[in-house]
């Protein structure tokens, strides 16, 4: 899921529930500001024109800045051995913080993993999480009292170019999903939880939930990519989900054989396709584009996620994996207006104008020709395969 803010779109198969403001419940931790870390980081970028010229960009980076004294954990990158959160705490590393409460177990190839999928992530989509072009002047941490019944418990936290990631423990049971964007990535994972996370949790749900015995780290590499992408340009759902849907199928399956951890994975997800509006042909490909399911979301409200995964999977066929970056290129010259999300009439066509600059006049009429032939998008109801 993309976090827009006011995303209200929810994924198949997740808990569905509100988030609620409630009264603080957790003590604000005494602190003391001995563990302050600031540093200034410089980026310089050497951009070659021809072999003989070249010239430099110098800009300020932002600061990493926090005074609260939580305690900085490592893991050991073994995977059977584990550290278990009794209270926040953190761990930095190369493009990201784990922002982290009690209730959490994590496995020590945890943060290993994490960034085996940021490097292929970046290798695939040719972009960099850290990208030295975006907009950092809002690089505090992202206020999500939200999780924390009221308490902010990262209230002065800067990470600079580094992304917050949220590990998050659902005790109350309120429904929480994984979500992510250029600011910040939330994981909520069953897998994670401790067993003091799942036993504080489980009695508050309406759902009969099983534990499951592994981390669905094909979340993990979703709302991940996200945050990449976000961090370069907004894009409609169709292609902002779209991209997402297809990275959490595929970077589990380039990363299966070089970690266990993956292998679970890929050997235990459903896969499956949401329900659709209507069969997509040439005729219609490109209203579809952009419309991108904002008003209608089809039978289980995800169109836009099995729309654009395909639409991702025909691009890559067609243009290799360069074909994001190339997309990009078109639609960052182009200003839109700071909408959460939400585009205008003008800037949903643009959308799809700039898919006929980078691609061919075609590009639509081509897609609905290829989605017919390989019988993809056709079925309203969605293709949902009795698991093995
Ligand atoms: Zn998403």
């Amino acid at each position: 899921m993309k976090n827009t803010k006011t995303a209200t779109t929810l994924m198949a198969l997740t808990v569905v529930g509100s988030l609620i403001f409630s009264s603080c419940t957790k003590a604000e931790p005494t602190y003391t500001p001995t563990e302050t870390v600031e540093e200034t980081t410089t980026a310089t970028t050497t951009v070659e024109e021809t072999e003989e010229t070249t010239y430099e960009t110098t800009k300020e980076m932002p600061h990493i800045f926090f005074s609260t004294n939580y305690e900085e954990i490592t893991l050991d990158g073994n995977p059977d051995s584990h550290f278990v959160t009794t209270d926040y705490c953190y761990l930095e590393s190369e493009k990201y913080f784990l922002l982290m409460e009690a209730g959490l177990d994590l496995p020590g190839d945890f943060a290993l993993n994490v960034d085996m999928i940021i490097d292929e992530l970046e290798k695939e989509l040719g972009m960099e999480l850290m990208n030295p072009d975006y907009d950092y002047s809002l690089a505090g941490i992202i206020d999500n009292s939200i999780y924390y019944g009221g308490f902010n418990p990262w209230f002065d936290w800067k990470l600079g170019t580094k992304l917050p990631i949220f590990l998050m423990v659902d005790t109350d049971f309120e429904g929480w999903v994984s979500c992510g964007d250029g600011e910040m990535a939330c994981i909520v994972d069953y897998g994670l939880y401790s067993d003091d996370g799942w036993n504080a949790a489980i009695p508050n749900s309406p759902y009969d939930i099983e534990r499951p015995g592994y981390i669905d780290y094909s979340t993990i590499a979703h709302e991940l990519t996200h945050s990449i992408t976000d961090r370069c340009h907004d894009m409609n759902s169709i292609m902002t989900e779209g991209i997402a849907s297809y990275m959490e199928r595929h970077i589990i399956d380039v990363l299966a054989d070089q970690s266990p951890a993956f292998a679970t994975v890929r050997d235990n997800r459903y896969l499956y396709d949401y329900g659709i509006v209507e069969a997509v042909n040439a005729d219609n490909s490109e209203r579809l584009f952009i419309e991108s399911y904002e008003e209608d979301g089809g039978p289980q409200g995800c169109a836009e996620y099995v729309h654009g995964r395909y639409f991702c999977q025909f691009l890559l066929e067609q243009y290799g994996e360069g074909f994001l970056v190339k997309y990009m290129n078109e639609i960052k010259t182009f200003t839109f207006e700071n909408n959460y999300g939400f585009f205008t009439a003008e800037e949903k066509a643009y959308f799809a104008e700039a898919m006929k600059n980078a691609f061919g006049e075609d590009i639509f009429t081509r897609f609905g020709d290829w989605c017919v032939e390989n019988n993809v998008l056709q079925d309203v109801d969605g293709i949902f395969p009795m698991p093995e």
